[in-house]
């Protein structure tokens, strides 16, 4: 077992939590919000993998997520406004889902990220090749 792939097989949670590459800890994962860099450009780790790679993203860790807040939002609106109506309760738990989605959609690409890393870390031929994006 290579050195790189025996790296490749912990999650830094620190790194994780500054949204940084998961190999080395030093470049940003985003470029923009939303904006996911092609790769690292210190150490080539490939963070997009193919096309289409964050997508489970969006269905195991973000919709999921957006789901239990709204779920518990309507709850505790539910309980502690008994008298609200549901459908204004439907409506200020939509509103605020959306925007909880909007936040947590960089942080469930990143985790998404990390636990491929975790599973299956990339081989060194598979790096992020910078003369191709550039
Ligand atoms: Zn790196």
């Amino acid at each position: 077992m290579s050195t790189d792939r025996a790296r490749g097989q912990t999650v830094q949670w620190g790194y994780l939590l500054r949204m940084r590459c998961p190999y080395c800890g030093e470049t940003p994962l985003m470029e923009h919000w939303f904006q996911f860099q092609h790769g690292c450009k210190r150490c080539d780790y490939r963070y997009e993998r193919e096309i289409g790679y964050f997508t489970g993203a969006s269905w195991m860790v973000m919709f999921p997520l957006v789901a239990l807040v709204g779920f518990a939002m309507a709850a505790a609106l539910l309980i502690l406004v008994p008298h609200l109506d549901a459908l204004v309760v439907a409506a200020i738990c939509s509103v605020a889902m959306v925007g909880v989605g909007v936040l947590v959609m960089p942080l469930s690409m990143a985790l998404w990220l990390y636990g491929d890393h975790a599973i299956h870390p990339l081989n060194p031929d598979d790096r992020y090749d910078k003369e191709l994006v550039n």
